[in-house]
């Protein structure tokens, strides 16, 4: 159920609302944005009578919400969430491009790394400092020295920090470094960790888990929200299938299906989708021409020495040449 209040609604009308809600044994979330107070009513067992609020001052009306996932869901928030960084924005039009390697490996392969992708028009630098790696015998990350090494990116070049956190303890330290947490693919229904990032003043990047349908991973952003936390943005960076012509497929009808369900933004990540990088421009123009709101993409200055990721990663001229391509395919202001 959403309560949306009249748009002159006194704060003590509000604070009613939702001390009523919270007089039912269930939790009042208000909703920022748009030009009117919404108040989201969760952890609900059954249906809400809008009876119950309708005749209180200050409210114009009672929705119930039919979707399992409430307040990702476009039935709570009509318009598109925009999610406000030092000097731009990203959604609703504000389009974002985060590049960088797989894995921080030095403080020379980064700033290296940081500096060609910031002149290629870059908004954001991206780079593991802890490595969720299929093996356990592959590079694992610089851990706290690659976090410190992120920092020192974002003095020097002014390029904004994302950096995945793989657990409790790492979240910890990534929200003191990062401008946005990622949670990886495999992380997505790691409900612990998405709590925790709930509770994060950062906003979080979730990914798609591999294997998950859409529902699964609006839940996983709801697990998000519902601590609090209204900063998500979700990346689709393909999913299992069988083909073996690429690492992942990348389920490009999830943007406008996401865009129907949700009003939070949505990125792509095209070198994981892939995992071989003559396959990432023209999956990230096909996800730009989809109408996502900004990339995710590999980047190394030497791709054959990478640590991790090589394959996918782009040599510098490509993500050049790209981002010259993607200007074309989406003119005017990115962000
Ligand atoms: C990454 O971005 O480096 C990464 C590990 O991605 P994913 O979680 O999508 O595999
Ligand atoms: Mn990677």
């Amino acid at each position: 159920m959403l309560v949306v209040m009249d748009k002159d609604a006194t704060q003590a009308q509000i604070d009613a609302v939702v001390a009523k809600i919270e007089s039912l044994g269930y939790v009042a979330q208000p909703i920022p944005g748009g030009e009117r107070v919404a108040i989201g009513i969760l952890r609900n067992p059954g249906p809400v009578d809008p009876a119950l609020f309708l005749d209180m001052p200050g409210v114009t009306q009672a929705i119930p919400v039919s979707k399992p996932y409430k307040l990702v869901s476009r039935e709570m928030k009509r318009e598109d969430t925009v999610i406000s960084f030092p000097g731009f924005k990203l959604g609703r039009g504000h389009f974002v491009v985060m590049a960088g390697p797989c894995a921080i490996e030095s403080e020379f392969q980064a700033l290296t790394i940081a500096r060609l992708v910031k002149a290629a028009g870059a908004q954001f630098f991206r780079g593991g400092a802890f490595k969720p790696r299929t093996s356990p015998y592959s590079y694992q990350g610089l851990g706290k020295k690659g976090l410190e090494i992120l920092k020192k990116v974002r003095e020097e070049t002014g390029l904004l920090i994302i950096t995945e956190a793989v657990d409790q303890d790492s979240l910890k330290l990534v929200e003191q470094y990062a401008d946005i947490i990622q949670i990886g693919t495999r992380n997505m229904q790691n409900y612990t960790l998405l709590r925790r990032a709930g509770h994060s003043g950062k906003p979080v990047l979730l990914k798609r888990g591999m294997y998950a349908t859409l529902d699964e991973w609006l839940m996983a952003a709801e697990y998000i929200m519902s601590e609090g936390n209204h900063q998500v943005i979700l990346c689709e960076r393909g999913i299992r299938s069988f083909g073996e012509h690429a690492r992942n497929l990348l389920d490009l009808a999830i943007i406008p299906a996401v865009r129907r369900e949700s009003h939070l933004p949505i990125i792509v990540d095209p070198s994981h989708a892939s995992g071989r990088r003559d396959l990432v421009p023209p999956l990230a123009r096909a996800a730009v021409a989809a109408g996502c709101d900004g990339l995710l993409i590999e980047v190394h200055h030497e791709p054959e020495k990478a640590l991790s990721d090589g394959a996918q990663s782009l040599y510098p001229d490509q993500f050049g040449q790209l981002m010259q391509d993607l200007k074309t395919l989406r003119p005017g202001k990115w962000f």
